[in-house]
């Protein structure tokens, strides 16, 4: 099935580049030129994934990131972030608001397809579409969704799989490398630190139904998912 990509970027020429780019590779993409137009492409046509450029006018694509983990309509849509080079040194914060990839401007298109297709490859359920429960959390794959007894989670696409391969594979230890392999397809781009934000993130999630530390860090070795106490 063709995926639509929503890009969101205020300079018309990186814009148009990236939608006949994108558009060669079979994509289907809708533009914006600033977070009110995203707002109206978003709620027209819901995106398989948005390219959200990280100096916009007005709100930052930082913040509408943060504001579209916020809502329900968009919570599940990955984002790949756009960033100048002086921006990289906030590459943490935007992944904790959300954000499941970045990529550095000046980029080849190549490069940015790359990126999506592994991006989009990991936001598929396709880790299995049965029921796991562990120690009261429980997920449902063919769903997709992740409940604390009977409540829902609002998870990222990210960590949902992350807890996911968690959840199948209790009570082992993992390393950054294990994880980035099993859990991000080893996409060469994604840096070991990347685990980590993303393991904060987890725990962030689970936080309020003290679920967290489910999620336990074995130091020298890597992650392991346990019911037991660490
Ligand atoms: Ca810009």
């Amino acid at each position: 099935m063709q995926k639509r990509i929503l890009i969101v970027e205020d300079e018309a020429p990186i814009r148009d580049m990236v939608a006949m780019a994108l558009g060669k590779a079979d994509m289907r993409v809708d533009q914006a030129g600033d977070a009110q137009q995203a707002q109206i492409a978003l709620t027209e046509h819901r995106p398989d994934l948005i390219l959200l450029d990280w100096m916009l006018p007005g709100i930052s694509g930082l913040e509408l990131a943060r504001r579209w983990r916020r809502e329900d309509l968009s919570r599940d849509i990955p984002i790949i972030m756009l960033t100048a080079r002086g921006e990289e040194m906030d590459r943490v914060h935007g992944l904790e608001a959300g954000v499941d990839d970045y990529v550095t401007k000046p980029f080849s298109t190549r490069e940015l397809i790359a990126r999506i297709q592994a991006v989009l490859r990991r936001s598929q359920p396709d880790q299995g579409t049965g029921i796991l429960e562990q120690g009261g959390l429980r997920i449902d794959g063919a769903a997709h969704r992740v409940f604390a007894g009977d409540q829902p989670v609002a998870i990222g696409p990210t960590e949902y799989r992350l807890l996911q391969f968690f959840m199948a594979n209790p009570e082992r230890v993992y390393s950054r490398t294990q994880l980035l392999d099993r859990v991000w397809g080893g996409s060469v781009y994604v840096e070991e630190r990347t685990v980590d934000v993303h393991i904060r993130r987890l725990r962030k999630t689970l936080e309020p139904w003290q679920l967290d530390g489910m999620v336990q860090t074995v130091r020298g070795a890597g992650y392991r998912f346990s019911t037991r106490i660490a």
